[in-house]
Order: structure tokens, then sequence, then C-alpha cells
């Protein structure tokens, strides 16, 4: 009681003050974040947030209108007003000022149109911010809509459009709208594409106008500010910049029902392109936005989605039916909530999908019958209160767009609370038995996907394959069967909740040491900058078994699947109570992580590694895994092009790496006698490397370690060290090319120049290079040439060796023809790099040595961090400095010089390319036919080269 009504004494408090200061949030006594809300004169509503120790600042701007408001004569008009803002505005004409200024000066930026929502945004160096946000809020003030970018701009929102085609989840959403009440405006079309917007563009142009002038008003948008700048710093900024946004009442766009009764109570077949079996089983209801504080749709949510003994999952996944399950909960529109229970069905679940969704109402009664239980919400309610009071470290574009978001939640002092539950609040047995109301078959939406459903329509833009089944009385009663839910029960009492939670003060081994013990290399550190009661534990099961040939690599990913499906049957408690636990194959072991609180932490992973050393695995679930592995490996060739080009040069360039085909050979002829006798062998021949950071002293993290070690290790192989990763060295003056097929129209064109030398210069001259090209290549290939929406430069660092990437994915050009675009934009662009300033480098420079010089965030961040550089035998954890220490040498001449070399076109570095159409006649180059053949010429840098 006396802690609700201080905070009720605080908000009286600040809302008599609201004019002078604004808001203030609450927040933890932890958190050294200052967060302030205000209303401009204008009626600008504006969240500021200072994080003293950023090293960015991030704007988002979140305008209350989405793609639900586009007029039926011009589909996609949101979406494209959203892309016509990012080029120029009347202060700022360029079409490329914002971005080129944020290239500079290292940052990033983007854009979102949803429904009932469009976001701007970007994050930028502190220094510069001020004039970011002169260009930003010119967006919201004065944008062009110049005709001639109209008309080009046009072809790259056709061509994000095109670039979905023939992807499940593209035809999954449009299903999904295509199925819901078609006098809403949810169930239209999106995106836009050339025949919903380009059919006239005087019409279009006045259509931009009038959309932007109707919605993009002050009243009608919520601006976040975040940075290492003061509250009141940022308040400034705010009103500088925002003030003159123009303020006159929006429309209320005015719908019926999403769902109505002819789409409820429903079965949606959908045939999908790859290989799955999937169930989702949704619950629209209206929304519960006013019980923020009780969350009641959460609680469900945790509930169904329980994984222990008596759950849900528990008792699908022992009748062998499911894979995997998940519940989520959430926002459809203003006024619609959801819940979705997904599976990923197993061939024996395909058949049983009634008997499922009979468990799943079972389950739903028996919450109905039985209510909550008080000790499942204290446990909830614990839990989220040391979520609140240790709060996790975020970046600031991430606070900027996650606190425009919120306000549509929770009133601004909640803007923080209203994420977590209150210790001291009733368990609302109310609200959840009124959600819990419509979790009824007749208001359910199943969608059963999977690539042998049976059809008979075809959705309009995505041609996804579908079929729609309104159920009948006697499938709904038959559904909801009394007796469905008798094996269930609802959670126990979960002995995992952490209790004694104490910071050490006493911080005796701030830096990381190394301790060789019998069996065990051990890296301590009682890392405290945090100020969490927490560590993570990371353990590397090293055997001499040979993990560099495919069987094997394979029996390692099924074990250690196996084993990941046995620790979540048995051990979601723990997980429920912030326990992380990770099992994961690579090329070097086996490796095994816990990350969470610290109290109990030590019997948690004695149990793990007691249960993963005797791991018996049944022939059923071996088949499962296996033909789990299997559907991922076929459906590699309907992964998204580019996803497949990048994949396919990272495969030339490392070894071992083997394509999913040759992958899937090897898979069809394991057995379960094949694992059984790896997983034996792994194990007497094993040995360990771990690490241990967070809030344990030196001895305490040794008891840790030996606990890993009687339980893994086997100290005879302690001197055993698998080899590294090799990476190719392509010869002088080779243009190696690989194709990719591309059945759905879109083309790609990779193009890869590899540096000679490994060092870290040419690694630092790389990272800039890839920098200063990435501006105006977009705005040459994308915004001028229109070539595709998908295009951009990279760097692609593996140890010391580094090359630069650069590639477009096309709807309309070939893969030779976007080749010679790439080439002649370098050839021209090269002038321009020669003038480059020393100022201009500076900038670039800067904003890469801030990300490599970038603090981590959280612990969990430090020690991945860590943890990367001990398995890639980095031990003396500095190659990031390293990096920047090279990058910071780098002068203009020496970045003239190098981008000469690379990119010119008589240039002799080794080459790469990844096409989708033969190359023609007018390319050079060099097939690749088969891996094997690739592999037999390849040379390699020497071994160790990090
Ligand atoms: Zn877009």
């Amino acid at each position: 009681m006396k802690n609700k009504f201080l905070l009720f004494v605080l908000v009286l408090l600040c809302l008599s003050a609201r004019c002078a200061f604004g808001i203030t949030v609450s927040s933890s006594p932890h958190d050294e974040r200052q967060y302030e809300f205000h209303v401009l004169a204008n009626g600008l509503k504006v969240i500021l947030i200072n994080t003293p120790k950023a090293q960015t600042s991030a704007a988002a701007m979140m305008v209350n209108v989405g793609s639900m408001a586009d007029p039926d004569e011009f589909l996609g008009l949101a979406h494209f007003v959203e892309h016509m803002l990012f080029l120029g505005t009347e202060k700022f004409p360029t079409p490329t000022a914002f971005q080129q200024f944020i290239k500079t000066h290292g940052g990033s930026y983007n854009a979102s149109t949803h429904s009932e929502k469009t976001q701007f945004y970007f994050n930028i160096a502190p220094g510069v911010f001020s004039q970011a946000l002169a260009r930003f809020s010119d967006f919201f003030m004065a944008p062009l809509f110049s005709p001639t970018w109209v008309d080009k701009e046009l072809q790259a929102v056709d061509s994000e459009y095109k670039m979905h085609l023939n992807q499940d989840d593209a035809a999954f959403y449009e299903i999904s709208k295509e199925t819901s009440n078609p006098r809403h405006p949810f169930s239209r079309f999106s995106i836009g594409n050339y025949q919903t917007l380009g059919f006239d563009k005087n019409k279009l142009h006045q259509a931009l106008k009038t959309f932007y002038e109707t919605y993009y008003q002050a009243n009608n948008m919520v601006l976040a500010l975040v940075g290492p700048q003061s509250t009141s710093e940022l308040l400034k900024l705010a009103q500088l910049y925002f003030s003159g946004l123009q303020n006159k009442p929006v429309p209320k766009i005015k719908s019926e029902v999403l769902f109505d009764k002819n789409v409820l109570g429903i079965d949606i077949h959908v045939k999908s392109k790859s290989e799955k079996r999937e169930l989702y089983i949704k619950f629209p209801f209206p929304s519960f936005r006013v019980y923020f504080k009780e969350k009641p749709g959460f609680v469900i949510r945790a509930l169904l989605g329980n994984e222990g003994p008596g759950s849900l999952s528990f008792a699908l996944k022992k009748r062998q039916w499911i894979n995997a399950m998940q519940v989520s909960y959430s926002t459809l529109s203003n006024e619609q909530d959801e819940i979705t229970f997904y599976c990923s069905l197993t061939e024996k679940g395909m058949k049983n999908i009634n008997l499922i969704t009979q468990t799943l109402f079972g389950y739903i009664n028996l919450i109905k019958k039985q209510g909550v239980p008080k000790t499942y919400f204290d446990e909830l309610k614990r839990m989220s209160n040391l979520e609140f009071q240790y709060p996790k470290q975020e970046a600031p574009l991430t606070l900027a767009l996650h606190f425009t978001d919120a306000l549509q939640y929770a009133p601004p002092e909640a803007l923080i609370t209203h994420r977590y539950w209150d210790a001291s609040l009733q368990l609302p047995q109310n609200q959840i038995q009124a959600i819990l109301s419509y979790l009824t078959p007749e208001n359910m939406r199943r969608y059963i996907v999977s690539q042998n459903e049976r059809t008979d329509k075809e959705s309009k833009w995505y041609q996804g394959q579908y079929s729609v089944n309104k159920l009948s009385q006697h499938e709904i009663k038959a559904l909801s069967q009394k007796n469905s839910g008798s094996h269930l029960s609802l959670p126990p009492k979960n002995p995992y909740i952490p209790e004694k939670l104490n910071l050490k003060d006493n911080v005796t081994q701030k830096k990381l040491q190394k301790l060789i013990l019998p069996g065990v290399t051990l890296w301590h550190q009682q890392e405290s900058a945090f100020k969490k009661p927490e560590a993570d534990i990371y353990i590397n099961i090293i055997s001499s078994c040979n993990l560099h040939v495919p069987a094997n690599y394979l029996l390692s990913s099924l074990y250690t699947k196996a084993a990941q499906e046995v620790f979540m049957q048995n051990n979601f408690q723990s997980a429920f109570a912030g326990a992380n636990f990770e099992i994961a194959n690579h090329l070097r072991g086996i490796t095994v992580s816990l990350s969470g609180y610290t109290d109990k932490q030590d019997a948690l992973l004695k149990k793990l590694l007691i249960k993963m050393r005797n791991l018996k695995i049944t022939s059923t679930q071996f088949d499962l895994i296996k033909d789990r592995m299997r559907r991922a490996l076929v459906n590699y060739h309907q992964k998204p092009l580019q996803e497949r080009a990048f994949q396919d040069l990272m495969m030339l360039l490392v070894d071992p790496a083997w394509h999913p085909d040759e992958l899937l050979q090897t898979l069809k002829t394991l057995s379960l006698k094949d694992l059984e006798k790896f997983s034996k062998d792994y194990w007497e021949k094993s040995h360990i490397e771990m690490l241990v950071n967070g809030n344990y002293s030196a001895e305490e993290a040794e008891v840790i370690a030996k606990i890993a070690k009687d339980n893994v290790s086997n100290q005879k192989f302690a001197e055993f060290q698998p080899p590294y990763l090799k990476i190719a060295k392509l010869p002088k003056n080779s243009k190696k090319i690989q194709s990719v097929s591309s059945e759905d129209g879109n083309q790609i064109a990779v193009w890869y120049c590899q540096n000679a030398t490994a060092d870290d210069a040419t690694v630092a001259k790389t990272l800039l290079l890839a920098k200063i090209l990435e501006a105006p290549f977009y705005h040459a290939l994308r915004t001028e040439q229109q070539l595709g929406y998908a295009l951009s430069t990279n760097s692609i660092i593996v140890n010391k060796v580094s090359g630069l990437m650069l590639w477009v994915q096309s709807p309309s050009q070939t893969s030779a023809a976007l080749l010679l675009r790439m080439q002649d934009f370098v050839q021209r662009y090269q002038a321009s790099l020669n003038k480059i300033t020393q100022k201009e480098l500076d900038s670039y420079r800067a904003g890469i040595l801030r990300d490599l010089r970038e603090p981590p965030k959280s612990l969990q961040e430090q020690s991945a961090l860590l943890w990367v550089a001990i398995e890639k035998g980095d031990y003396a954890f500095s190659r990031k400095e390293e990096i920047a220490t090279a990058l910071e040498k780098i002068s203009v001449s020496d970045m003239i010089t190098f981008s000469n070399q690379i990119l010119s076109p008589v240039s002799s570095v080794g080459q790469i390319l990844v096409f989708s159409h033969a190359p023609g006649k007018n390319v050079e180059h060099d097939p690749i036919f088969s891996l094997n053949s690739y592999r037999a010429s390849a040379t390699y840098f020497p071994e160790k080269v990090s």
C-alpha cells in the first residue's frame, strides 16, 4: 500500500508541474537513464531519454497512420508516402541530403509502414545530432514530392513488392488479409506496386499530397529523442526543430469489425511452397489495453506456453504430435488483440490436428475451471520485478522505437512500468476469465499449412494457394469435448525462482584470467560493471572426433538437437526462472551455455550436464529430429535469392563449408546406431574450455569448473586442439562465377573482390571503403537508376582476410547487366574518391571507430564477445582494438591508392561473382561446376591469420 501511495503522490506532483517540466516517467532505482514526457504547443507528444553512457543519439517519429488509411483507388499509398519523404525537402532539396549526412557520420536510418502506424528513425554521433534533426524534421514539414522522384521511386516500391513474390511469408500474410472481413481496410493489399499506384502519375502526385496533409499533423505524431544529452538539451532540440509542424485535426478512420462471424470458426488451408507442417490457432478479441497494469492476456500466454510437466506442450510432445510450440499475444489494431497458438507438427501430428486442437481446449477449460494458481502469478510477478529492478541497457535507437510505440499502450508516467507486473497487484482473475471466454472453437481461425493442402483459391498479388472451410456445429462441438484435459495440470511451484540475490561488493578478479585445472581450461572474470547478480557460463566440449567431415558434423548437430529437446522438456521451469540454457554445435566442438541469476545456477548446471552426458535417444526421437533437419536442408532452395547468394559466397570463402544438397545426401545415410557410436566416442575423447563471467569470485568459478569437469571432461585429451577454419586465397586475376537459381523473375549479381594481403591495415581500409561507397552506391543504383529495391556495399572480414562485396537484386535486369552497372558506378565514383578531403575521411572513420570501441551493453553481450575470441584462439582479446588502431593511421592518400587498386577495371585482385543468370559473352568468367573441383584447386591463407 505504501508504495502505491507514494507513486500516486509522485504522479500528482508531476502532473501539476506538467507545463514547465513535463511528466517524469517512473523507472527503476537501478536505472541511470532519465525519462521525460512533454507535449509541445503544437500538440506533438515528445519522449526524451537521457542515456549517460550512450555513444550515439537517436530519434524516432511515429505517425499514427498506416496502410489501413490508403484510399481504395491507391492501395499502398501510405507506404509510398513513407518512401517519398526521404527524397528531398524544401530546406534540403537534394534527394540524398539526409541519407548522405547520416552515412557520412557513421549513423543508420530506416522507416516502416504498418497497418495503423508509420515509423521513421535514425541514429548518429551525438555531436551532429542537431544537424541531423534539422534534416529529419523537414520530412514532417516540407517534403518536395518532386514528380521526377515520384516516377522513379514507384519502381523501388514495385521492386520491393516483387522481391517477396514466391515467398511463403508474403503469401501467408496476404491470405490472412483476404480471409478477414472484406469490408475492413486491413483486408486490402498494402505494400503497393505499379498497378495499384502507377496508373496515373498526376493523380498519384495529388493523392500523395492529400494523404500527407491529412494525416501528418503534430497531434497525430509521437517523437522520441534519446542520447547522452540531458533531457533539457533534448527538449530544446525538440522545440527548435519540431515546433513548426502543422497541427490540424485528423479524421478518424471508421471501420467495421476486423473479424465478423463469417470469418470466425473457420479452417484456412494453406499450401506452402517450402516443406512445412504448421498449425496456427488464432483467437481475436476486443482490446484489453485498459488493463495495461494487470496484463491478463500475458498471464494466459505464459500459462498456455508453459512447457513443464502437465503442460500442453508436454502432452503434445509426449504423443509425438509436435516438434515445437509457441503462444504469443499481439495487438492487431487499436481495437483488436489476439492470442496465437502455433506449433510445428510432426507427420503424426499432421494427421491428428483435431486431437491437438481438443487438447488445447482441454487446457483452456482447465484454466477456466481451476483459475490461475496464485503461486504461479506470484512467480510471474517475482520474475517481472527482478527484470524491472535490474533493467537492460538498450541502444538509443531501440529505446526510441520502443517508447514511441509504448505510448499506445500506457499513459506517459507508466511508459516503463507498464511492461512489468507490480508486486502489490492482485491476481486479475475476472479479466483472465473474460479473455478465456473468447478462446473457443466458435471464435477461432485455424490455419493448417503444408505442401499437401487442398486449395481452391489464389491470393491476388502473391498467388498464395488456400481454401476456407466454415466449421459445422457438429465439428465445433467435437472440438470442445469435456474430457480432453484429463491428463493435463496447471504448473506446480517452481523450485528455480531465484531468492538470494546479492551483488558482491568485494570484487577480487576484475580482469579476465586463465586458470588451467586438470582437464579444464577456465577463463574467469568477476564482472560487476552491469550491477546485476548474474553470470554467464560457457563450456566448449572439445573432442578429437573430427568435426570437419560432413557425417560427423551432422551427427554433432543431431546430438545437439536431441539434447536441446530433452532439456526443454525437463527444464522449462528453470528457463521461466530467468535462466537461459543453450547447446550448439560448431566446427570446434559442442558448446553448452547457461546464463541468468547466480542463485541456484550451480545446481542447475550440474543437473543439465548429467542429463546431457547420459542422453538416451529413442528411435522415434531420432527420426523426428532427422526429419526436421532434412526439411531445413531441403528448404534452402526456397530461401530468398539474396540469402542463398551470400550463403554460396561464404561457402566458397571458408573451408570446411558444405552445400545443403551435399549435407542432405550424407544425412540420408545416418542411423541411430551411427549417432550412438558418435556420442560415445565424442565423450570419451573430450576435454573442456570454459568461461565464467559475472557475479562469481575466483573460488566460486573454480567450483563451477569442477562441476563441469567431473561431469564432462576426460583429462587425457586436454592437449588436443581441433583445427581452425581455412580461408580461400583467390588467385590473382581470377574471376570465379557461382550460379544460384531463381524462378520468380528476380535476378542478382554479387561482386566480391578479395584483398591479397591479410593484415589489420587492409581490414581497416576495406571497412572504410565499404562505408564511403554505401550512400552514393545506393543513390546511383537504386534511387537514380532504379535497378532494384535490395542492394548494398559491404565489407566481408573473416579473421584478418578482408574483401569488398557489392550486390544488387533486381526484378528487371540480368546479372551481367547488373555487374556492368556496378563496375560503371565504381569507375565513375573513383573521380569523387580521388578528391575526398581529410574532414570527410575523418567523419567516416569516427563512425567505424565508435562501433569498434563501443563497450558491451550487457553482461551477455560482453560474455559473447569474450567467448568468440576464446573460440578463435584470440587470447589477447584485442581484435577490435587492433583494427581500430590501424584505422586511426589511414591517410587520405592510403585510401585513394587502395580504392584504385581494388576497384579499377584492370584490378588484379581475385574475384567471385554470384549470378542468377548465365553470364553471357560480355563477361569473362571461369564458372564453378562443382564445389569439389573448386576445392581441389583452391589455395588457402595460412591457417591462423588472427
Ligand atoms: Zn518500402
